[in-house]
């Protein structure tokens, strides 16, 4: 009972300091933030790391009470980084997800059924000029809906210049073909 208790506390402090770590980040940068995020999450790994490797020490080896205690501690705190390694990487999936469009999402191509590539491609902020001879974009779904080399990030300009998109070779030779057929 009094290792439950202790694990409480330790997850309450858990969470106090993930909040304020969470609050200082709310005043950096996009990228900034990306990169604390991932540091939280690496550390968090690395302790979940050695801490199994110590007690797996600990327990393979004939110990005495006060080895047992440290063991039982472990054996506590545990459960309490994996859910901080969850929240972490969690948090940095959301954080990507604007612009890792192929997060979730299959690489077969539904207009081919083919698998498709993932490229890193430039961020086009800024409305993009739509002329008339463009496909239009019911068309563009059906017909070759990975056949762009580039991704549009919106009319307000953000603070990436790259994103991950999926590719389709057919898709882009159907744009081609499409718009060659519909120059005139
Ligand atoms: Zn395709």
């Amino acid at each position: 009972m009094l290792g439950v208790a202790r694990a409480f506390v330790k997850l309450t402090l858990l969470y106090l300091l993930t909040a304020a770590v969470v609050s200082a980040m709310a005043q950096q940068t996009p990228n900034a933030k990306q990169q604390s995020i991932r540091a939280e999450l690496e550390k968090v790994r690395h302790d979940y790391k050695t801490l199994t490797q110590r007690k797996k020490e600990i327990d393979s080896q004939p110990n005495d009470a006060r080895a047992r205690r440290e063991s039982e501690e472990i054996q506590e705190i545990l459960p309490i980084l994996a859910e901080s390694e969850h929240y972490w990487a969690s948090l940095l999936k959301k954080f990507e997800a604007g612009r890792y469009t192929t997060e979730g999402v299959s690489n077969i191509c539904p207009a081919h059924n083919r698998k498709m590539r993932v490229i890193r491609v430039p961020i086009a902020y800024g409305l993009l000029a739509i002329r008339r001879s463009d496909p239009s974009q019911e068309l563009r779904q059906q017909e070759f809906p990975f056949a762009l080399d580039y991704w549009s990030g919106g009319c307000v300009v953000g603070p990436y210049t790259e994103a991950k998109i999926y590719i389709c070779p057919d898709c882009q030779r159907a744009e081609k073909e499409w718009r060659k057929a519909h120059s005139k």
